[in-house]
């Protein structure tokens, strides 16, 4: 880092104040997390500078004996780590990831059923912006408006009705487990894949703190950046049958050369996640979610489901009469980040919604436990009832951090 302030002050005066922003405040959003030193390590080294399309063993450029090594590890542990036939390390973010698996399985114009975006489902589940709605013909199941869960009973009906090559589930936005094998059975009755999008509760599958979806799915993508603590990127688990099929749709479908330093941080991420301290870390962050949602809960901010089986909760603001947006401002302004978040049969259109999502993977990470989410459950809700009050939620906010910060060894 010395060499970049010497070189370059400017850009590294931009990445000292990020390591300060996040520092300096609460990190509630649900997709993000602190890696370790060793994951950045990996990212900030020389394999960045090697070409290396194709698979171990299979390159189509020399040299590539070094970083084979590194992507064989990485395809392994991943293996190990969910108990998966297959796995390819290569998709360079979750976007990615699902392109691969639904060129892998689709053809432009084939059906495919996914949980619909306001219902908590991902853009490249079948959103018009996205490629995915373009290209495909998408059925969209969502929650019953009564219990705010999956309804798999309309899954089912879709399903028969509209005969998708493929199922999508997985969420950004759902706080609840996902009944795998219940899908696998609509999926089996109607002759699709099942295709489990796990960008979020991955790191949850991979401690063991929920349940996996990779002994019912086909295909199951997932980010390395969330729940799993790993570098930004995206991957690929699916069984022996599919593994050519996924592979050829990673690379040369969808993609030239892997990134070999997030390769190689891949890696790492998974051997952390293999060792049993990564399992205590996945149940801590379910119990602190739940400890927040409770605390929450309990200034009347309602959790959507009334509750979370993970790391996230949807907290619908309507009782308050204030908007996701300004909640996410207010917060902002006492130095809690978190998203506004559409929440199911959202009045209110996407960019102001209804509600706010909350995640514990970074606050886990700090170490902090159930009974600091207790306090930063009032602290978020006085933060956005009383704005007024925004300089004493900042002084408890930076009393609760001067104990639990992220990155400040040396290493
Ligand atoms: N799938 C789901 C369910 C997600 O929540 C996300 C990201 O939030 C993605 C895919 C896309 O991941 P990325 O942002 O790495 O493309």
């Amino acid at each position: 880092f010395g060499q970049l302030q010497r070189q370059d002050p400017e850009l590294a005066r931009i990445l000292l104040d990020e390591v300060e922003r996040a520092r300096a405040g609460l990190q509630l959003i649900a997709s993000e997390n602190f890696t370790s030193p060793a994951v950045l390590a990996a990212l900030g080294s020389t394999l960045s500078n090697k070409y290396a399309e194709g698979y171990p063993g299979k390159r189509y450029y020399g040299g590539c004996e070094v970083v084979d090594r590194a992507e064989r590890l990485a395809i392994e542990r991943a293996r190990a780590l969910f108990g998966a036939e297959h796995a390819n390390v290569q998709p360079h973010s979750g976007a990615s990831a699902n392109l691969a698996a639904y060129a892998a399985l689709l053809q432009p114009g084939d059906t495919m059923l996914a949980m619909a975006l306001p219902h908590g489902g991902h853009l490249t589940h079948g959103s018009k912006v996205n490629f995915s709605g373009r290209w495909f013909d998408v059925a969209a199941y969502g929650v019953r408006r009564d219990t705010e869960l999956i309804d798999y009973d309309e899954v089912r009906d879709l399903a028969l009705r509209h005969r998708p090559k493929v199922i999508v589930c997985g969420a950004t936005a759902y706080p609840r487990l996902i009944d795998y094998g219940v899908l696998r059975g609509i999926a089996d009755e109607v002759g699709a894949w099942l295709l489990a999008d796990a960008a979020h509760p991955i790191g949850l599958m991979a401690g063991r703190a929920v349940p996996s979806a990779v002994p019912y799915a086909d295909v199951v993508t997932f980010t390395t950046h969330k729940s799993l603590r790993g570098p930004r990127g995206g991957g690929i688990l699916c069984t022996a049958e599919l593994a050519a099929r996924i592979d050829r749709a990673v690379f040369p479908f969808i993609q030239g050369g892997p990134l070999m330093h997030a390769v190689a941080a891949k890696a790492v991420a998974f051997g952390e996640a293999l060792r049993p301290e990564f399992a205590d870390y996945a149940r801590q962050v379910v119990a602190n979610a739940q400890a927040l949602c409770r605390s929450l809960a309990a200034e009347g901010m309602r959790p959507v489901s009334g509750g979370t089986d993970t790391h996230l909760a949807l907290i619908d603001l309507r009782d308050l009469a204030i908007s996701g947006a300004e909640a996410e401002r207010r917060c902002a302004a006492a130095g809690i980040t978190l998203n506004r978040n559409a929440i199911p049969y959202d009045p209110e259109p996407a960019a102001v919604t209804s509600g706010i999502r909350v995640g514990t993977p970074c606050v886990t990470t700090q170490g902090l436990g159930p009974q600091e989410m207790a306090e930063i459950g009032t602290l978020v809700a006085r933060a956005i009832r009383k704005p007024e009050a925004v300089e004493d939620v900042q002084a408890r906010v930076a009393a609760l951090l001067s104990i639990h910060q992220p990155y400040l060894s040396e290493d």
